[in-house]
């Protein structure tokens, strides 16, 4: 399958035209901040194929086309490390799998339009994250780049009602199994639920044991693969830290000794603070039960008290929004969060560029704006170091990959 995409992608970038990718492109900001912590004024990035050429404040080499963004600030294209890109109206999908996917296909334009560029997508049915990234990859379709798990492993329990899915594991020996599976099938890491809590419901509470998540994890990194686990509550949290996860998802209430091992192993922390606060407002429309927003409230609450902590700790953090179905095109409102819990600006950027990078194994190709790497580029109005909202809500150009994906520029 790895294989398959592969030789897509070769063929895709042969035979698919890419706007201003014959030939080098220089593209002028006013400001560049670079992911690395170096901010450039009238910087010039020369752009050639699907990658960065230089980067610089020197004028380009005679001859050089430039795109004149110079009223605009600059800054790599962002990364979203928890999507649901194929979940419809309600978490979980709940439609048939071809509507989900003409759904997805529509949180892909708006997640670009956010300035984000790469995601994780973090849960699928059908195989149809494998899909969508593979179409993406191909040209086929336009969207962001696509780090996806196929099907999260679950338990049997937290299915009540529902037929078992090829996700659903007991034991540590058929979570090593599925692990192994998801991997075969395609996914690039692996997604674990070890606790109950999603949507409406934020119970939290513990499901797989330090067993189950230390056999998925061991299978997991033995095929040089990460994976992520999802905890509202602080003991998931722990165990999944103790089992080696590369990220743990949502966490609320971690104690002090969780959150001293999560700076010492490296482990990451995604909060998705946000997703809650886009239930709230939308639990009418998806029939939670009455006492919802209390409920949401009284976890975001929890869960940016976390995040403070986390963050005066010194936790890698990574930006994750958890999106769904109309939450797409508001991925990066988590960064006002992130702020509000403690970070500069720049601390807020750093989640979801170099740090998220860092989190997939990219570090020099995705998140920054340096030579060789990836032309993945944001333009934005108003200084986003300044105030993060910049990037919030004044994107006004993207490029993925050296094509122009997004141009709310007024014409030139
Ligand atoms: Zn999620």
């Amino acid at each position: 399958m790895r294989r398959f995409a592969t030789v897509l992608t070769l063929f895709a970038s042969l035979a698919v035209p890419r706007p201003g990718a014959a030939a080098p492109t220089a593209i002028r900001f006013g400001t560049l901040w670079d992911g690395k912590g170096h901010v450039l004024r009238n910087a010039f990035v020369v752009v050639e194929g699907d990658r960065i050429q230089s980067v610089g404040t020197d004028a380009p080499a005679a001859g050089t086309p430039i795109l004149d963004l110079s009223r605009y600030h600059g800054l790599p294209g962002l990364i979203d490390v928890h999507t649901h890109m194929t979940y419809g109206p309600a978490p979980g999908g709940g439609r048939a799998p071809a509507v989900n996917m003409v759904l997805g296909l529509e949180a892909a334009r708006k997640t670009l339009e956010a300035g984000v560029t790469t995601v994780r997508d973090m849960n699928a049915a059908e195989y149809m994250d494998v899909a969508l990234r593979d179409l993406i990859a191909s040209g086929a379709v336009v969207g962001p780049r696509m780090f996806v798990v196929g099907y999260g492993l679950h338990i049997t329990r937290t299915r009540t009602g529902l037929p078992p899915t090829p996700g659903t594991v007991d034991g540590a020996d058929a979570a090593m199994r599925v692990a192994r599976e998801q991997i075969a099938a395609g996914a690039d890491w692996v997604k674990m639920f070890g606790s109950t809590g999603s949507g409406q419901d934020v119970s939290g509470q513990q499901t797989f044991t330090y067993e189950e998540m230390k056999a998925a994890a061991d299978a997991t990194h033995e095929l040089g693969k990460r994976i992520a686990i999802h905890s509202y509550g602080p003991s998931g949290a722990r165990d999944a830290v103790r089992a080696g996860a590369d990220s743990v998802e949502h966490a609320t209430d971690m104690d002090d000794a969780t959150i001293a091992e999560m700076v010492r192993r490296g482990t990451f922390y995604v909060p998705t603070i946000d997703h809650n606060r886009y239930y709230a407002e939308n639990g009418d429309r998806f029939a939670y039960a009455a006492g919802y927003r209390e409920r949401l409230e009284d976890f975001i609450r929890r869960n940016l008290e976390t995040t403070r902590r986390a963050v005066r700790a010194g936790v890698r953090i990574a930006m994750g929004s958890d999106a769904i179905f109309t939450m797409f095109g508001e991925n990066t409102r988590e960064l006002g969060w992130f702020v509000k819990a403690g970070m500069t600006p720049e601390q807020a950027l750093r989640t979801a560029t170099t740090d998220a990078a860092a989190l997939l194994a990219q570090d020099g190709s995705l998140g920054v704006v340096a030579p060789g790497a990836y032309a993945d580029l944001v333009a934005v109005e108003g200084d986003p170091l300044a105030d993060v909202d910049a990037v919030i809500h004044g994107v006004r150009w993207v490029m993925k990959g050296g094509a122009v994906v997004v141009d709310r520029t007024p014409p030139r």
